[in-house]
């Protein structure tokens, strides 16, 4: 399978364009027909699960890793064979590599006195990336002296010293505590705004890639699955693959049973429940996709399917349930108004509403018909179909 694009329009301006690119470490393949524009000043988070290659894309673009086909071009030049040093991209990687024993300053300062900047710009240019970064002051500080997100700001702002086009985020902030990653993340959606430098941003958090991004690019097993704008990936996801990871998705195997009119199908899900959705698509069978915060939870008895809750987990703001309901595991996010509303092993009812839901049929039909009797043999899908 190709790539889905996530690919230059005509007339579009690109800093960054990987094409079909490719990248083994012996019998492993890391990177398997990327194809990725990047406009310039934009914001692209890479997500994907462990192993799925964003670090290896990460390296590549940086000119770390040397890719086994396929081309990578900056501002319209092939750099596919260029050494890192000589690419107008600069990297910020997971945990801050300081010396230790250099000023904040020096640590700044460093590259641009090995590239012979006189004094007085050095200064100027330091000063003013450390402001960008909200270090002014510290100037003088060891860098083991300072703190873990103190030392991330002292990476970023050695890195935007260079004025690069392009800067490489390898997971930096995933090595902080929650409370200060949430105030980096912040952070990080000025200092982009504020330098108009376009932002290559690896994370395996999906919270924190919908929130910064312009657009995302989700990746799995070497490829990459979808790339378009957060709120795009959450509500028209191309594959059950990224409606799962994304979000955490309900998925509930379905059966279109007959084309009622030109534009509506009629579904039956595996818990028997028939809807329309508008949709033409030939296939027959598919997904149906449910976001936990689209099912309603209810004392049981009221309207909806019967189900028991397998677990809770309260978050605070929201709890989400498990719910078994005819052999499926179904997630669900209630806002949560003081304390949750439902225990463990206690019956509930289960409603959603078809409008919220989004039908993703499969391509291939012996593949579909196969998952879904694995999945939900013991519901006669092509019974009820035919009943
Ligand atoms: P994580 O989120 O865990 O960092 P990732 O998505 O960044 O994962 P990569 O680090 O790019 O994934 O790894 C992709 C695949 O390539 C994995 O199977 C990994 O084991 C393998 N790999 C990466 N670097 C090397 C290497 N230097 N030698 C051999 N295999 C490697």
């Amino acid at each position: 399978m190709r790539n889905p694009p996530g690919q230059p329009a005509p007339g579009d301006k690109w800093l960054l364009q990987v094409e079909s690119l490719g990248k083994a470490f012996g019998d492993v393949v890391a990177l398997d027909g990327i194809e990725l524009g990047l406009r310039e000043g934009e914001f692209v988070a890479v997500l994907g699960p462990s192993g799925c290659g964003k670090t290896t894309l990460l390296r590549t673009v940086a000119g770390f890793e040397r890719p086994t086909r396929g081309s990578i071009r900056l501002e319209g030049r092939d750099v596919t064979r260029e050494p890192a040093h000589k690419r107008a991209v600069n990297t910020v990687f997971q945990r801050a590599i300081l010396f230790p024993h250099l000023s904040v300053f020096e640590n700044v300062a460093f590259g641009l006195r090995i590239g012979g900047l006189p004094r007085r710009e050095i200064a100027s240019r330091v000063h003013e990336a450390l402001a960008l970064v909200r270090l002014s002051g510290l100037e003088q500080r060891r860098a083991h002296e300072v703190s873990g997100g103190q030392a991330q700001r002292v990476s970023l702002a050695r890195a935007l010293v260079n004025r690069p086009r392009l800067l490489l985020l390898d997971e930096p902030l995933s090595s902080l505590d929650l409370k200060v990653r949430i105030e980096m993340q912040a952070e990080l959606r000025r200092i982009h705004r504020e330098t108009g430098t376009a932002f290559l941003y690896v994370t395996h958090d999906q919270q924190e890639a919908i929130s910064l991004c312009d657009r995302l690019v989700v990746m799995n097993e070497g490829r990459i699955q979808q790339v378009a704008p957060p709120s795009e990936i959450y509500f028209q996801p191309a594959s059950p693959f990224v409606a799962w990871f994304v979000g955490n998705a309900n998925l509930l195997p379905a059966e279109a049973v007959d084309a009622a009119s030109d534009t509506a199908r009629r579904l039956i899900t595996s818990d028997g429940r028939a809807f329309s959705v508008a949709d033409s698509e030939s296939s027959a069978m598919g997904w149906v996709v449910l976001r936990p915060e689209a099912v309603r939870i209810a004392t049981s008895g009221s309207a909806g399917l019967p189900g028991e809750v397998t677990d809770v987990a309260f978050l605070g703001a929201s709890t989400i349930y498990e719910v078994r309901l005819f052999g499926h595991e179904l997630r669900v996010q209630e806002a949560t108004d003081g304390r949750p509303r439902f225990a463990i092993g206690d019956a509930v009812s289960i409603d959603y509403d078809s409008t919220r839901s989004i039908y993703l049929p499969k391509r291939n039909q012996d593949e579909a018909r196969a998952e879904v009797d694995e999945h939900e043999s013991r519901i006669a899908l092509s019974d009820r179909a035919s009943s």
